[in-house]
């Protein structure tokens, strides 16, 4: 262990480090060092590893610190030459950040401490060494602000209170009669740091640290301690990030945006993360440091001219207003926004992806203090793969990969119908932070919207600004609503990350906690009342505004495209309807994976001639009933194949146990007794008599067809007829019947003898005939181990993998959810595996009844139809075992054509 590197040096365009070490540095780290290499200006530093972060866990505090003591102060030293200056010294002291920093990017969940090194010492040398003395305290007040928080545990005392320190700020400033931190003097920014270091000692009992290096070790460990902290775990838990990966940190030398009016800090992105527009946004503030641009303190200014324009016309401020208060880095600061612009692109070129960066100006001089690959919403995902593909940046193998399967659900899901929007009453307008359409109840703060959308009820989340502790409301809500903030605050990134809607800084709302009431030019909205969030244009509506389908754009449709070029595996849809098989098509499903024809059997006149079949009392009796239901059948599915017309279309013989469709209440047996002739009790008699222990278990699937042959006769007259009825008008049907629930060969084969027949039949009394298969659902685990036998007869395999699950497991599907949540959290299972496909067990069960099917029947057709056919890891583990084609919901067909490309991509 003595001999692993634990602390890698950067600075003035060398480093030990590189981009792709993000593992071993963090993502943070990884940049940093990779921008020194391409001759980016970045304060010099070093930076610990993640391994030392687990051994800050397994070790403990004390012996880490022993162990990183002689690594951290040769890099130390190394800075200290860079920056001609010394860490703890008086006249000439360096200054340092502590910054954290995992593998994968976690936006402002772990902590960061500004101006570490300052004392009452050091501020006086420090004002002789600058002569600026407001920027010294400044520093200071921030430095103890900080490290009072993150490191001595300063926290609000009770839930609901505000940070100590900022009530501490707020009266001071009440006192002065000032409105903005910038406003205090000298003299307050003393009263400040007097009064924070009083209140740290009154609440942790603890005294401030003075020695430089106490308050180093100090933050390099409150940074492994951040890793543990709530909203850190609760934001893994949300990404799916490991908690082994550890946290790196990066100790570097600080530069100061605080200076006066030549200096600034900022926050742009190399392309617009909402839209995905190939366009440099980003904003900035004078004389400010660190996190004030996204903390929502002041209201940040544009970078670019046109992006402050547009900014001001949706604030409503005049171009002369503008000009004299807001005005772009572009005009403001002309030679830095060249330099900035430069950077940008040499950075997005040299990443070949959308950047994320962030900046410091220290007296006309650039500092990038960090970049990483930007969040960006599902639409901004599409259309920068698709346009760094046309711009010739990233391959078609890139373009495909980049982006994440799951997030094309937000495209697709529904936008405010136009009409409705017309009539629809605009209390405010805010920026389109991210979009989406979001109706919802108004709550004020993230305890509140987790609670209201436990029972139950859509919420708006509407908060003054976010911070970190409001994640998990943030997640609850269907949308967030924030007064004060720009494209860059936290509510905004965080949404975006999200998928989540959200409308940030509008400034026209009055947000009162207290009252949880806001008003906005005399309009009252109270917590309860409903409003309606566009996140594409920042509109904020009273009430609820009707939604309509979205409207898919020409970069998804290009995405498809070339996502069905590169896969070898179709993606067909489980679809009962009409409506379903249409929708579906537009989605590129290319047919019907299951069609359940028991969803038919529930509208009007249908579910009583059913309701007769199954109560009738022998065969005789049920066959008249099944005559009833006949052509109802067969007009179902005539719309179905019409639907698909040229696509296959599976149809599953009747599933489910049969006390599902008898009526349980007295009104509905009544009725029964009346239409067949019979008495009440004699009706009360047969469902009870169909009553099971265990339904799932039961008298179900083929056991149906096999007890009764005359329901798969019928059912079998119903497919083929419809499919000869539409032959006939020149549509082309491709029918597939299949057996459900089958798990001995002798089901199967009786089935289909009795399809068989029944064709032979109809095909004689019609004078035609039509092409079609016979297959069986693989669900039971039974069917999968015998499959070779059942391959004999069986034309195709279709793995029912949500029983195939619950058989598998011995997990109730309807009853999981009271273990559920303790084995995930006790990671007995990794996941819910009725989401996704359990590869080692279920999985395996897929594969051997695959290929032991293939070898006796080498044109077996082998797909999946369970909820599993449209969830991303599902759908490649399918591929990796040679599925022809996977069967999901419509809304889920785009997912899984773009997640079986990635699967023959990655194969
Ligand atoms: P986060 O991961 O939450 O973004 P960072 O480590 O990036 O935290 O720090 C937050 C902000 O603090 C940065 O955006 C930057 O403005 C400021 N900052 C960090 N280190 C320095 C530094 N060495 N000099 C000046 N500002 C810094
Ligand atoms: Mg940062
Ligand atoms: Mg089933």
């Amino acid at each position: 262990m003595s001999n692993t590197k634990r602390v890698y040096t950067f600075g003035n365009g060398q480093a030990e480090g590189k981009a792709d070490m993000k593992n071993l540095l963090g993502g943070k780290g990884a940049n940093l060092a990779e921008m020194n290499l391409i001759g980016v200006p970045v304060p010099p530093g070093f930076t610990i590893t993640t391994d030392v972060c687990s051994e800050y866990y397994s070790l403990g505090k004390d012996q880490v610190v022993a162990l990183l003591k002689p690594e951290v102060e040769k890099a130390l030293a190394g800075v200290e030459v860079l920056m001609n200056s010394k860490f703890g010294d008086v006249e000439n002291p360096l200054l340092v950040s502590v910054r954290s920093g995992a593998r994968a990017s976690m936006p402002g969940m772990m902590d960061t401490i500004l101006n570490l090194g300052l004392n009452d010492e050091v501020v006086e040398g420090l004002t002789r060494k600058t002569g600026n003395p407001r920027f010294v305290w400044d520093s200071y007040r921030r430095f103890v602000q900080m490290y009072g928080d993150v490191v001595l545990g300063m926290k609000p005392v009770n839930k609901n209170d505000i940070d100590p320190f900022e009530e501490i700020i707020e009266h001071v400033k009440e006192e002065k009669g000032v409105k903005l931190d910038t406003e205090l003097n000298v003299n307050d920014l003393k009263e400040l740091v007097a009064k924070f270091k009083a209140a740290v000692k009154k609440q942790t009992g603890k005294d401030f640290p003075d020695s430089a290096y106490e308050q180093l070790w100090g933050a390099v460990c409150a940074v492994f301690d951040s890793w543990m902290n709530d909203r850190a775990i609760l934001y893994r838990k949300m990404e799916g990030i490991p908690a082994e990966w550890g946290t790196a940190v990066s100790v570097q030398s600080m530069v100061f945006g605080n200076m006066g009016n030549t200096s600034a800090t900022g926050v742009c992105f190399s392309r617009d993360a909402a839209t995905g527009e190939d366009q440099f946004v980003g904003e900035y503030l004078i004389n400010a440091q660190g996190e004030d641009v996204v903390a929502g303190i002041r209201t940040p200014q544009q970078i670019t001219k046109e992006g402050s324009q547009r900014w001001a016309k949706l604030a409503g401020i005049s171009e002369a207003d503008r000009l004299a208060n807001y005005p772009s880095m572009e005009e403001a600061m002309p030679a830095i926004y060249k330099e900035l612009d430069a950077i940008q692109t040499k950075l997005e070129n040299h990443y070949k992806d959308m950047q994320d960066m962030e900046f410091t100006v220290q007296e006309g001089k650039l500092w990038f203090l960090q970049t990483r690959n930007g969040k960006r919403t599902g639409a901004a995902m599409v259309k920068i793969a698709v346009d760094m593909l046309r711009q010739g940046m990233i391959d078609e193998k890139t373009a495909i990969l980049r982006v994440d399967p799951i997030r094309l659900d937000e495209l697709l899901h529904p936008v405010f119908d136009k009409k409705a929007l017309k009539e629809a009453k605009l209390i405010a307008k805010g920026l389109a932070a991210s979009p989406g359409a979001a109706s919802g109840r108004v709550v004020f703060n993230a305890d509140d919207a987790a609670d209201w959308a436990a029972s139950g009820e859509k919420v708006i989340m509407v908060r003054v600004e976010t911070s970190p502790e409001d994640l998990a409301g943030m997640a609850a809500a269907q949308g967030i609503l924030t007064a004060r903030g720009g494209m860059t605050s936290h509510a905004a990134v965080v949404a975006r990350g999200m998928g989540k809607c959200c409308v940030s800084g509008a400034g026209t709302l009055k947000i009162d906690y207290t009252t949880k009431t806001m008003e906005v030019d005399g309009l009252v909205v109270k917590e309860g009342d409903y409003i309606s969030l566009n996140g594409s244009t920042g509109d904020i509506f009273l009430g609820k505004v009707a939604t309509m389908e979205a409207e898919l754009d020409a970069d998804f449709a290009e995405l498809m495209t070339l996502a069905d070029k590169h896969t070898r595996m179709t993606v067909r849809t489980n679809a009962d309807t009409p409506h379903d098989a249409q929708v579906a098509r537009k989605f590129g499903a290319t047919g019907i994976g299951l069609c359940r024809t028991e969803h038919m059997f529930f509208e009007g006149e249908k579910i009583k001639a059913m309701r007769e079949m199954i109560l009738a009392e022998d065969e005789a009796g049920r066959r008249i009933a099944l005559a009833k239901i006949l052509p109802y059948q067969e007009a179902d599915f005539e719309g179905i194949f019409e639907a698909m017309a040229g696509c296959p279309v599976t149809v599953r013989l009747l599933d489910p146990p049969l006390h599902e469709f008898v009526p349980h209440d007295e009104k509905g047996q009544r009725e029964m007794a009346e239409a067949m002739g019979v008495s009440i009790k004699v009706i009360k008699q047969r469902v009870d008599s169909l009553h099971e222990q265990n339904p799932m278990l039961g008298h179900r699937g083929c056991r149906l067809g096999n007890t009764y042959p005359e329901i798969t006769e019928m059912q079998t007259r119903a497919i083929l007829g419809a499919a000869l009825a539409l032959k006939k008008k020149g549509i082309k049907v491709i029918p597939e019947i299949m057996v459900p629930l089958v798990g001995i060969k002798f089901e199967f084969i009786e089935q289909d003898t009795i399809i068989r027949e029944t064709a032979a039949k109809l095909f004689a009394e019609k004078g035609d005939s039509i092409e079609f298969k016979v297959g069986t659902m693989i669900e039971i685990p039974r069917a999968a181990l015998t499959a070779a036998k059942i391959a004999a007869t069986a034309e195709f395999f279709s793995f029912g993998t949500n029983d195939l699950t619950q058989m598998t497991f011995g997990y109730s599907r309807d009853d999981i959810a009271s273990f559920l949540p303790i084995y995930l959290e006790k990671k007995i299972l990794k996941a819910d595996p009725f989401q996704v496909l359990d590869q080692n067990g279920v999985g395996q069960l897929v594969k051997m009844a695959t290929e032991n099917g293939r070898a006796v029947n080498p044109s077996l057709k082998v797909g999946i139809c369970g909820e599993h056919g449209g969830e991303p890891s599902s759908v490649e583990f399918c591929h990796r075992v040679g599925l022809n084609y996977v069967s999901c919901s419509p809304f889920r067909v785009p997912i899984a054509r773009l997640a079986a490309a990635q699967a023959a991509l990655r194969d």
